[in-house]
């Protein structure tokens, strides 16, 4: 009994579990996130986890722990979310007992929750491209761009939020990022901000394929895969604005390299694995003219579990 550790990627549209046997991924199930409210959620978590549990050979009763990593805001203590505004039913300011609701559909097994790119990055430097260095940073490109800092083999949080590189600025009075701030990283390498700049553009009256192949694909927004088609058919608007948003990551990296002496930099979310290396090498040949110390320059990583980077840290989050 308890030789099984479950980790929990809950995202906007799936829930990715993973359950970890000695340090290894024995077991996985996806399903698609409720559109329901919080008990749904709080029911496809347990569904996932148990059906993660189930493809690694084992039962319930074999559930050391769960751990989860959630967008929003997170109370670690309590194992609440809240403020997460892509997640119905956890959009408001009030406390959802995330943690509780889980823990009680899986036999009492304790469950630790902490924020989504957190553990997505606890994940890759504990079990993946990160093993082994004791200073790194996090850089996860999706709809936004998360981050988190590793210093002296330990996550640094500062007053709480420390390894935000996204919302450090580029452009001085540049782009308007999704918290309305001017010139952050995540308004020119963020997928949604990328879109409202591929928008506005298209209202000017500039060509491009994006929204043709977001429609053909019968999406609502540019996913990473309509991002990474128009690029493979050399649509000129995307590849500028991809070519812009790896020249932003540069200067925030950079600056940061210049300021910390990194040993690595890893790469993820889901543009920065959909793009992977042809991307990362790119941002790598442009961050090299700005170093301080150019001989000293960071190893620039993929991650090595790509989509399931979140599901392996819910699981180290949980001790497994
Ligand atoms: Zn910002």
């Amino acid at each position: 009994m308890g030789a099984l550790t479950v980790g929990v990627d809950l995202g906007g549209t799936k829930i990715q579990a993973a359950a970890v046997r000695s340090r290894k991924i024995a077991g996985t199930f996806r399903v698609p996130t409720p559109q329901t409210g919080a008990a749904d959620v709080a029911a496809a978590i347990v569904e996932a986890a148990t059906r993660a549990v189930a493809a690694a050979g084992g039962s319930s009763a074999d559930v050391k722990a769960v751990g989860i990593g959630s967008p929003g805001t997170i109370d670690t203590a309590n194992g609440t979310v809240s403020s997460s505004p892509n997640l119905p039913g956890f959009e408001g300011t009030e406390d959802v007992p995330l943690g509780a609701m889980v823990s009680e559909g899986l036999r009492g097994a304790p469950v630790r929750l902490d924020n989504d790119v957190r553990v997505a990055i606890l994940g890759e430097w504990k079990r993946g491209a990160g093993r082994g260095y004791r200073n790194l940073l996090g850089v996860w490109v999706g709809t936004g761009v998360g981050g988190g800092l590793i210093l002296g083999g330990k996550l640094f949080e500062g007053q709480g939020a420390a390894g935000e590189i996204g919302h450090t600025i580029v452009h001085p009075g540049g782009r308007v990022c999704s918290d309305g701030r001017l010139g952050h990283l995540e308004a020119y390498a963020g997928r949604g901000q990328m879109e409202v700049e591929a928008r506005r553009l298209v209202n000017k009256g500039r060509k491009t394929s994006l929204f043709k192949i977001m429609e053909r694909k019968g999406r609502t927004r540019l996913s990473s895969g309509v991002w990474a088609e128009a690029l493979e058919s050399n649509d000129k608007m995307a590849r500028r604005l991809i070519d812009d948003a790896a020249w932003a990551l540069a200067v925030a990296i950079a600056s940061v390299q210049n300021l910390l002496s990194l040993e690595a930099i890893i790469v993820g979310g889901g543009l920065g694995d959909r793009l992977g290396a042809p991307f990362v090498r790119r941002i790598e040949e442009q961050i090299h003219p700005l170093l301080f110390v150019p001989d000293q320059p960071p190893k620039m990583l993929t991650t090595e579990h790509g989509d399931l980077s979140g599901a392996v840290g819910g699981a180290v989050l949980a001790g497994g």
